[in-house]
């Protein structure tokens, strides 16, 4: 899986556009805005884009999910159903987080744990994350050994759980239980910040290094 990371919104979102190299099949994780930027990338790669993929239902990233699913004609798919009440509260985050006013959706498909999504001859397999949010998940292509896993890991550091229906210790039992399995040498791309891997973060992490949770 090819990736090209684009900062979006004042929260400096890691948008990523994803694509099938033979194929030229693209997807966007995470349209949080600024989807001229996104747009302009995928002419200039070459690419056709299929489908937007959300990890959960924070406005900085599916903020803008609906324009970029009608300007482009794709559908929109994830996070978790979990999330709707997110989406569904969109117009009330654009105001609370000073964002310009977006509209709730529907997504074409919601996902779940153990899904598989095809992109061009590339494929990701979906992990259920919750505990940033309820319906939050994670994306992960073994072929690349590459994951996306929004705003439950960073470097360094891991997900806010002071939202309605967050839980700390989901969030914890997701990095652990779910992500740490994956593999040490396994990239991710975290909803903000720069990229780590899984051991790095098993050994250096403030929150979650295995030595602190031993
Ligand atoms: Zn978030
Ligand atoms: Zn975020």
């Amino acid at each position: 899986m090819k990736y090209q990371i684009i900062p979006v919104t004042p929260f400096q979102q890691n948008c990523s556009l994803i694509w099938c190299e033979k194929t030229k099949r693209a997807a966007v994780v995470d349209p949080g805005g600024n989807i001229d930027r996104i747009q302009n990338e995928v002419v200039k790669l070459g690419l056709v884009l299929e489908k937007i993929l959300l990890t959960h239902g924070h406005i900085d990233h599916v903020g803008g999910a609906k324009a970029l699913a009608k300007a482009a004609n794709i559908p929109i798919i994830g996070p978790h159903i979990a999330d709707k009440f997110w989406i569904e509260n969109l117009p009330k985050q654009s105001q609370n987080f000073g964002f310009p006013h977006c509209d709730a959706f529907e997504p074409e498909q919601y996902l779940q744990d153990g899904d598989i999504v095809n992109l061009g001859e590339q494929r990701l397999s979906v992990l259920h994350c919750p505990g940033h949010t309820p319906g939050h998940i994670a994306f992960f292509s073994a072929q690349s050994q590459l994951a996306w896993v929004g705003d439950v890991l960073f470097r360094s550091s891991i997900g806010r759980t002071d939202f309605p229906q967050s839980n700390h210790q989901d969030l914890i039992h997701s990095i652990t239980e779910k992500l740490w399995p994956l593999g040490a040498e396994v990239a991710f791309i975290p909803g903000h910040g720069p990229m780590s891997t899984f051991g790095e973060e098993r050994e250096h992490n403030p929150f979650v290094a295995d030595q602190l949770l031993r």
